[in-house]
């Protein structure tokens, strides 16, 4: 039997309503032996007392239950986004907020690897911060390099920009028949690539990214953001390796080591084959797949994608649709698709998380819901809707009615809060939407997430903006959708687990569960609300393991 491992703690909140606060935890074979005094934890036999948190703030492990593992790729790259973004050094990089500072950016990389042939990738470009000026086109990235191909990869990760370069290499010219290709008013394609199909003819460049989303050291460094963010549990909701065996072996042989800092959830995007193979395959595969799981990687269940985003204008609106700009809306599933789609799944007892921005889809996902429960029964199914931003009151009760889940994108509120009130979708839905508070009161288990790396990976910024609902501007964007600091605690602790069933294992401290802490300079439940993103993270320990997180 393993020594007992005693931490005692200057605080420590175990988010456990039957004893809120306790002197220490007692920690064997990686869970919770007990929680309480120091004297009780002694009390269970031959142990050691580790004092190294007699100084910190312990709160359970936080879970991200919807983020990307190109949160770790992406971290390779060079970044030229609008915001300051945390590195996995545990250091800044500051934002790039004009395009001459983009353009020096890239003759600096240029520079730095003069002689090379291979394309200058970054990452991290949002345009919609540069709505005063021209869109970002080719003839500005030909400024930097009449011959180095350049590939300037959006925020989003559906858009690219690129050079005449790289135009040329790929020959994709104004012949060009892929959909997506952008073009200017004579028809020549001005470099901008939408979607996969179109970024997918500068392969010189894509090669780059995929082959960062499938290596060992993009894995490694996602599992040290983890830890410098305080992350125990990762779901990554777009998964590759359902049909990949030797993907699904590489991620394994990292993540199961004792000394990779996370654990990560695998949500998958089913897709099947042409050829004759039906859901219901699609869904034996991803049941086969789960019989691999360890304590470290796990299968997570269904993800499904129906629309588009909302600061691109691609997800689906109700009446009375966008505030300005025009309405792209994008059905990715298409409405009657998805019962077909999620019955074998359902069936099996596969638990699905359906992507929602744009409030037409929600009706979709719900009435998908009410549906698949009158076929068979499975009353703890948990379904979620993802994303969230502009669910209703009605939606909600509906939602607390047939047992689903939120999962709320609450750090719009920062990144596009002031876009979405000036732009996309007018200021009265933008005060109502990230709905944490109306998700409360009409009794829908919630968790709130970062889409990393859509933003960037961090709890304790996903809860301030819940919590305060500021904007990048510093405006309050709808007060009375705030939540305490304590509801925003229990959505990232005890609201995600329970919407991957996995509250028998986390989300509270108490005995049985798993010995996964979130260790902390402050408790985010007493200091002053608008300074909860600013807390310092010491690291996590996950299994019972401590992690340190990174300092610069
Ligand atoms: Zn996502």
């Amino acid at each position: 039997m393993e020594e007992i491992a005693i931490y005692p703690a200057r605080t420590i909140v175990t988010m456990d309503p039957t004893q809120p606060d306790v002197e220490a935890i007692a920690v064997r074979d990686g869970r919770v032996l007990a929680a309480g005094s120091l004297e009780e934890c002694k009390s269970w036999g031959a142990h050691r007392v580790d004092d190294r948190f007699a100084d910190h703030v312990i709160v359970p492990g936080m879970i991200e239950a919807h983020a990307h593992s190109l949160e770790g790729a992406f971290a390779l790259l060079p970044y030229v986004g609008w915001f300051d973004r945390h590195n996995a050094e545990g250091g800044i990089t500051h934002g790039i907020r004009t395009y001459d500072g983009l353009l020096d950016r890239l003759r600096e990389l240029d520079a730095e690897t003069a002689g090379s042939s291979e394309p200058i990738v970054v990452g991290g470009f949002d345009p919609i911060y540069f709505v005063d000026e021209e869109r970002l086109t080719r003839d500005h990235l030909d400024r930097v390099s009449a011959e180095r191909p350049i590939f300037v990869f959006h925020a989003s990760a559906h858009l690219a920009t690129v050079n005449t370069a790289m135009l040329v290499q790929h020959e994709i010219t104004r012949d060009a028949t892929t959909p997506g290709v952008a073009r200017d008013g004579d028809g020549e394609p001005n470099g901008e690539l939408q979607e996969i199909p179109a970024m997918s003819l500068a392969i010189s460049a894509l090669v780059i990214i995929l082959k960062m989303m499938n290596d060992p050291e993009a894995i490694e460094v996602l599992g040290q953001i983890c830890a410098n963010q305080g992350i125990t549990t990762l779901t990554d909701l777009a998964a590759s390796g359902l049909r990949d065996p030797a993907s699904q072996k590489l991620w394994h042989d990292v993540v199961d080591r004792d000394d990779y800092p996370a654990r990560i959830l695998q949500r998958h995007v089913a897709t099947i084959p042409p050829g004759g193979e039906t859901w219901a395959d699609a869904a034996d595969v991803m049941q086969q797949l789960a019989a691999d799981d360890t304590d470290k990687l796990r299968t997570a269940g269904l993800k499904v994608i129906l629309d588009g985003s909302i600061q691109g204008w691609t997800a689906k609106m109700d009446w009375p649709g966008y505030y300005t700009g025009t309405d792209h809306g994008l059905w990715i599933t298409a409405p009657d698709q998805v019962l077909d789609m999620c019955r074998p799944f359902h069936q099996r007892m596969i638990n699905i998380h359906t992507h929602c921005n744009g409030d037409l889809t929600i009706d979709v996902w719900i009435d998908a819901v009410e549906q698949l429960l009158r076929e068979s029964a499975w009353l703890d199914h948990r379904h979620t809707v993802q994303h969230s931003q502009l669910t209703k009151a009605h939606h909600f009760r509906r939602m607390a009615r047939l047992g689903m889940c939120a999962n709320i994108f609450t750090n719009h509120i920062w990144y596009w809060g002031d876009q979405h009130r000036d732009l996309t979708i007018g200021p009265e839905r933008a005060r109502r939407m990230e709905p944490c508070a109306t998700a409360e009161r009409e009794g829908v288990s919630f968790s709130i997430h970062s889409d990393a790396n859509v933003t960037p990976l961090g709890h304790l910024h996903t809860m301030w903006c819940a919590v305060n609902r500021v904007t990048a501007s510093g405006r309050v964007l709808g007060e009375y959708e705030r939540i305490s600091a304590e509801s925003a605690l229990r959505a990232v602790t005890l609201g995600a687990a329970y919407q991957l069933h996995a509250d028998d294992e986390f989300g509270t401290l108490e005995c049985g569960k798993a010995a996964d802490f979130t260790v902390l300079e402050e408790n985010p439940l007493t200091v002053d609300p608008m300074t909860i993103r600013d807390i310092g993270v010491w690291g996590t320990v996950v299994g019972g393991i401590p992690f340190a997180a990174k300092r610069p």
